[in-house]
């Protein structure tokens, strides 16, 4: 097969790339993607919120922020035009010590240099949160009325039906092996295919830095990755509250974010994600694990990541993820520390776990920001995290804004869907 650009990966940010290069540009596009589905890991596996801004500092995160920032108007004008739920219904973010309520000043403060309108986001004191959710107990909080929930993998479905009627073609099944791009063009073996290609962009989730490093790109780097577990509330904690609510995370240097109590889109209401690290980016179960536990422990070992490993903090962190893993008591005890009256023994059934994989610099240290790097006629999207899944559809367009600027893709439309890319591409410079 041969094709101007393919895409590695067909999650929320494959796709959304799919969906703006098939229409935008006059260049051939092939996605190629292991599993048999779209967003068949991380980018259905997720807490399906469409984050508002705020938390996203805007120097260390700027690429996330100012995706985030638009991610929210083009989810809602996407899902409008699709008859797919977009759910506008605002999260508190709570703080329960003066440590925390420190932070969401900063968080105020990032919040409005990040776009959102003064009406948007209110700094509350724990009496105005007991009266506007009377079961949540804090010191103070933030309001946030522009954060939506929706379903992603609805979403990202829905973007591959519409990249395929503008010409990309989707191989499902298919798992990119060998890359060489050591001659004029890729050559990609997939399975039963050999491809030939101009340009790669590595948009694989968990893998991509293994498919970097197959490439000779950021080899400095690694990951680990980390389980996000959920349970799901019984119906009766339905009504508990209007909002979802997050606690201001107590290290926000690493990616133990605390569980949040969670109110979907279709009001199931759940507590999670908790970050359990494991060796595997599928690593769901004990048996992909264990299996994946000799090669990923010598990576680790012989990267940035073994200061990680014997990093004191990191290891009592992840000691406590371990337990809110294996005891759901555990786990529900954290978010009682803000919503006392849950009890454990109502819930159930666990929700769908999902995997981040966060890179870790070679100083060991985990980056703070999406990178994106270049190789050999190909483009490498690293550390795409939360709130990946918000800004998916404008870092898409930055990825592309990039290509055009080196001359490796032509914009030949700007009316994609709902959107004037060239007026997003305006708001994101
Ligand atoms: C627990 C959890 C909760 C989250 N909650 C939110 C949230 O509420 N809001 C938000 O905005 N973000 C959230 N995120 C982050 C968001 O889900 C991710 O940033 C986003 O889904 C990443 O999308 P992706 O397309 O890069 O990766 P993925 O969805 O992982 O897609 C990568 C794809 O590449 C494929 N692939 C890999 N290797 C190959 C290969 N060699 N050949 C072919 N295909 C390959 C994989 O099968 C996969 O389908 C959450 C993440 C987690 C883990």
């Amino acid at each position: 097969m041969k094709s101007d650009i393919t895409i590695i990966g067909a999650g929320i940010l494959g796709t959304s790339l799919a969906y703006f290069l098939s229409q935008a540009t006059d260049s051939s596009v092939l996605v190629l993607e292991q599993a048999p589905e779209a967003a068949y890991h991380t980018s259905r596996r997720n807490t399906g919120k469409v984050h508002a801004p705020f938390l996203y500092d805007p120097e260390r995160k700027r690429l996330f922020a100012r995706a985030a920032s638009l991610g929210f108007d083009m989810w809602e004008a996407f899902a409008k035009g699709k008859g797919l739920p977009f759910k506008r219904d605002g999260v508190l973010e709570v703080a329960l010590d003066e440590n925390g309520t420190k932070r969401l000043e900063k968080y105020m403060a990032w919040g409005e240099r990040n776009g959102l309108q003064k009406d948007e986001l209110k700094l509350l004191d724990g009496s105005e949160v007991s009266r506007l959710e009377p079961e949540v107990r804090c010191q103070n909080a933030i309001l946030c009325t522009k954060d939506g929930s929706v379903d992603y993998g609805k979403f990202t479905q829905s973007l591959m039906e519409d990249a395929k009627t503008h010409g990309a073609q989707f191989l499902l099944n298919t798992k990119a092996e060998e890359i060489d791009s050591t001659k004029g063009t890729v050559t990609i073996s997939a399975g039963q295919q050999t491809v030939e290609t101009g340009l790669v962009i590595n948009a694989a989730g968990g893998m991509a830095i293994d498919i970097a490093h197959s490439m000779g790109v950021a080899r400095d780097l690694a990951d680990i990755h980390f389980r996000g577990e959920y349970w799901q509330a019984d119906d009766e904690y339905r009504n508990l509250t209007k909002v979802s609510v997050y606690s201001v995370p107590k290290n926000p240097e690493y990616p133990f974010l605390d569980p949040h109590w969670i109110v979907r889109h279709d009001g199931r209401c759940e507590v999670g994600p908790n970050a359990v690290p494991v060796f595997s980016p599928y690593g769901y179960t004990f048996a992909e694990n264990a299996k994946e536990f000799p090669s990923k422990i010598i990576e680790m070992l012989t990267s940035g990541a073994a200061r990680m490993l014997f990093d004191p903090q990191f290891i009592s962190l992840a000691a406590g993820e371990f337990l809110s893993s294996v005891s759901k008591t555990v786990m529900i005890n954290r978010v009682r520390e803000f919503l006392p009256n849950l009890d454990p023994a109502k819930f159930h059934t666990r929700g769908t776990a999902g995997v981040r994989s966060s890179v870790i610099s070679s100083g060991g240290k985990f980056v703070p920001d999406a990178l994106i790097k270049e190789g050999k006629n190909s483009v490498h999207i690293l550390n795409y995290n939360s709130p990946g899944a918000t800004g998916a559809l404008p870092f898409a367009l930055h990825v592309i804004d990039q290509l055009r600027e080196k001359g490796l893709v032509r914009l030949a439309r700007t009316q994609c869907g709902p959107w004037d890319i060239s007026r997003i591409l305006e708001l994101l410079a």
